[in-house]
């Protein structure tokens, strides 16, 4: 299938006036040219998403199923394709590409069938001659903006819902990823979703594009994934409006391995919770808290694990680490792992990167404190930050000592002392013995500044609709 590299819009392939360029972050060689969206088409794309709306409310449920779940069939029938183009453009180890486009697949089959249970209620009344009902109606036309870091994941996530529920969508993908959303409107073409139920508006003018989609009235929602910084600017702007918002921001996961865990089992879990994406997701293990009777050998188990894995092309056989996305992730970490040194840190593994390369050898740093720049930020590379807890309460206490709540891991065997543990940590999601909270299932999001709402699982849709209560009397 020829690589789409046209903004589509309103069922149509957009050239538009001017073009991007999108690189494979490995080498930095072209890969395409892509149509660079601007305040005009992004009108163009809200004014289609806004004519398209009655007509997909008003299909009944299981038909807008139906053409969810073929654009998940469609998916994983291409997968090798799609995940090749993922590995292209965001560098990711292909065998991760393969399971992403698997994951974003589930999306769509997940609210597939969520489409069906929408339902409303019946609630008694207090008299026998009224009725209380209260059924669930779409918000609206929803603009929907994605990162880098998962390109399908990210947008089905939001997609699903959004087209489960009865919403047209508009959407912006990331300017250094935008193949992978193009790919998956090709396929969407082809399964015969409606035209302008999904516009897919690139741009290397992120706020020239976002200004239109929370500046327009039409709009009745914006589903944001990205940074915490953008997030909260359009929150601002979106505040005039008094738009929904669902904001899925960034992490600081604490990694916990308490005295009693099972150490093996906590070593792969750190492995896939660190190193996923070369640890550039919002999920990432980012500061390792370790009791102190165990710190010494944990880390020691966890350096031999991490001196297995082989950064490389990710598209070649054998790699598990791809590239970081761009130089200013490397310069990013060596800025975290350089603070971290002159502070008292001590690489125990691996070295500081030299700048050259956007293939980064995983370092595993001890001895953090929580002076240190990497203890408070995303670190977004694959990099390890050991910290020891003196005791349990310690180790709590270190875990919610961060303005993010997005995720947490806690690894131990005890029951009470993971009830304890579980019932004190300040966070949306937690992962117990289990490095991979990530499923279609369960609700995604986070609490404090890693944002609100919650997407995947049957509470996914309720971002994407509005409770109509009706009080009839007979
Ligand atoms: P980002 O810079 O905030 O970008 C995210 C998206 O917002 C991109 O499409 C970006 O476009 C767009 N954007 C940037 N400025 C904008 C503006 N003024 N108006 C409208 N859109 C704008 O984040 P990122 O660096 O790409 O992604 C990494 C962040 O995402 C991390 O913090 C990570 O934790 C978070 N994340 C969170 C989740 C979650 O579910 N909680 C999942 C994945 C990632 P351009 O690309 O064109 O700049």
């Amino acid at each position: 299938m020829k690589l789409a590299t046209e903004a589509y819009v309103d069922g149509s392939w957009v050239p538009g006036t001017r073009r991007f360029a999108v690189y494979d972050p490995f080498d930095n060689a072209m890969i395409a040219e892509v149509t660079a969206g601007d305040a005009a088409l992004a009108d163009t794309a809200i004014e289609a998403a806004a004519r398209a709306f009655p007509a997909w409310r008003a299909k009944p449920a299981p038909e807008r199923g139906k053409l969810l779940g073929a654009l998940a069939a469609k998916m994983l029938g291409e997968v090798d394709r799609l995940a090749l183009l993922c590995t292209r453009e965001n560098g990711k180890a292909l065998s991760e590409s393969v399971a992403e486009v698997k994951y974003a697949a589930s999306f769509l089959t997940w609210f597939a069938a969520e489409a069906e249970r929408a339902y409303g209620e019946a609630i008694p009344s207090s008299y026998s001659d009224q009725r209380l009902l209260v059924q669930r109606e779409p918000v609206g036309p929803c603009a929907l903006i994605t990162p880098w870091n998962f390109p399908y994941a990210m947008l089905t996530r939001k997609l699903g819902a959004a087209l489960a529920a009865g919403c047209t969508a508009v959407a912006k993908p990331a300017e250094l990823t935008p193949l992978s959303a193009l790919a998956l409107a090709q396929l969407a073409d082809e399964v015969g979703i409606p035209r302008g139920v999904i516009n897919i508006v690139p741009t290397d003018h992120a706020s020239e594009v976002g200004d239109r989609f929370v500046a327009s009235p039409v709009i009745r929602k914006l589903s944001f994934t990205g940074s915490t910084a953008v997030g909260r600017s359009l929150l601002r702007a979106c505040a005039d409006d008094l738009k929904r918002v669902s904001l899925e921001l960034g992490g600081n996961a604490p990694f916990v391995v308490l005295a009693d865990a099972d150490l093996d089992k906590a070593v792969a879990g750190a492995m896939i919770a660190k190193f996923r994406n070369a640890g550039q997701s919002c999920v990432a293990a980012n500061r390792f808290i370790i009791e102190a009777p165990i710190a010494k050998v944990f880390a020691n188990k966890l350096v031999e694990q991490v001196s297995q894995l082989t950064p490389g092309r990710g598209s070649d056989p054998g790699v598990d680490l791809g590239p970081v996305i761009d130089d200013r992730a490397v310069a990013k970490l060596i800025k975290l792992i350089d603070d971290a040194v002159e502070q008292g840190a001590r690489i125990i593994h691996g070295a500081s990167p030299d700048g050259r390369s956007r293939l980064i050898s995983p370092v595993v740093l001890d001895g953090i404190t929580s002076d240190m720049a990497i203890w408070r930020e995303e670190i977004f590379g694959p990099v390890v930050a050991l910290r020891t807890a003196k005791n349990e309460s310690d180790a709590l206490a270190q875990a919610n000592d961060t303005e993010y709540g997005l995720v947490s891991y806690i690894y131990a065997t005890d029951a009470a002392r993971l009830t304890r543990f579980i019932d004190g940590l300040e966070t949306g999601m937690v992962g117990v013995n289990e490095g991979l909270v990530s499923t279609a299932q369960a609700p995604f999001g986070g609490i404090k500044h890693s944002g609100f709402g919650r997407e995947g699982s049957r509470h996914g849709l309720d971002d994407y609709t509005a409770l109509k209560y009706v009080a009839t009397r007979l």
